[in-house]
């Protein structure tokens, strides 16, 4: 069995909209997860059917997007407890010095000082279509119906929805909180693994198009395979969003290892490797920490529904 478990953030600074976990937090799940079980990067074991065969109980550590606290705060503490993390990066993000287009959706809500939007495209719910707001928090509470909707939507749609909020709120201007491509090097000369999380963040098995799903993939592991020398092993799919056509094109684009955010643990033995499941630990208290490091909360929550 691995255990991998997925982490984004990491920051003291607290966010209303997206909460990092808390870097005290950070500090107790490695140490809890490396005491606990044999801590690897999923990219020496997953393919290493020697090591597979040992049978022992297996973590690894990921992170998604590639964020700037990562290397601030996550990195120093991973040193300290001698642990190797993954890192999948969205590679137009870290060119651009841009977050991720959920990121960027929810800061210019956050931080506009616009009282009105108009989305007034048909494929919206009317009340997705306009908003009129007096204050921060009505901002925010139409954010918090408007990114859900938008995760639902092909990949085009959505782009059109995206272009126009930033058109709206042009007042705002986006934080630099991704990574420099210095900051990637560092890692990979550390001894950490970067993998593709793809181009621009998009939700692949959302896109009608292939060749749009080609693009982000080979675009992405170039891009890595130009700034670091290889080709990434693993594509670590955006908002867990994949179909059977994304895993057959990571395959034929030349990655060997999927990802998913299943909540569960990931068994060699009988699951997909472009399927893999990951659990996903977030800014909540440590009891729930540490039942989501166990996977008793799934556990629970199976028992629960079969009752
Ligand atoms: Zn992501």
């Amino acid at each position: 069995m691995i255990r991998n478990f997925l982490f984004h953030r990491v920051n003291p600074q607290r966010d209303p909209l997206w909460d990092p976990m808390d870097v005290a937090l950070f500090e107790k799940c490695i140490e809890h997860i490396s005491n606990k079980y044999d801590v690897v990067l999923f990219e020496d074991l997953a393919l290493d059917t020697d090591a597979l065969k040992q049978n022992k109980d297996y973590a690894t550590i990921m992170f998604d997007d590639g964020y700037k606290d990562n290397i601030e705060y996550a990195l120093p503490i991973l040193e300290k407890y001698n642990v190797k993390a993954s890192f999948y990066i969205v590679t137009d993000c870290i060119d651009n010095n841009i977050p991720t287009w959920t990121n960027i959706l929810e800061y210019l809500f956050q931080n506009t000082k616009g009282d009105e939007i108009n989305l007034p495209f048909d494929f919206l719910p009317e009340a997705l279509q306009i908003g009129k707001f007096s204050d921060t928090k009505d901002r925010l509470s139409f954010v918090s119906d408007l990114k859900p909707y938008l995760k639902t939507l092909v990949h085009s749609k959505r782009e059109v929805v995206l272009q126009s909020v930033r058109k709206t709120f042009s007042d705002v201007e986006l934080p630099e909180i991704m990574m420099s491509w210095g900051d990637v090097k560092k890692l990979k000369s550390h001894g950490h693994y970067v993998g593709s999380h793809t181009a621009t963040h998009s939700m692949l098995g959302s896109m009608e198009s292939e060749q749009d799903i080609e693009r982000e993939l080979i675009d992405s592991g170039n891009k890595i395979k130009l700034e670091l020398g290889y080709f990434p092993l693993t594509i670590s799919y955006p908002v867990g969003s994949y179909d059977q056509r994304v895993k057959q094109l990571s395959e034929k684009t030349g990655y060997k290892i999927g990802l998913a955010v299943k909540q569960d643990v990931y068994d060699p033995a009988k699951d997909d490797l472009f399927e893999v499941s990951r659990i996903e630990l977030y800014n909540e208290p440590w009891f729930k920490t540490k039942m989501r490091i166990s996977n008793s909360l799934e556990d629970l929550k199976k028992l629960i529904k079969y009752k």
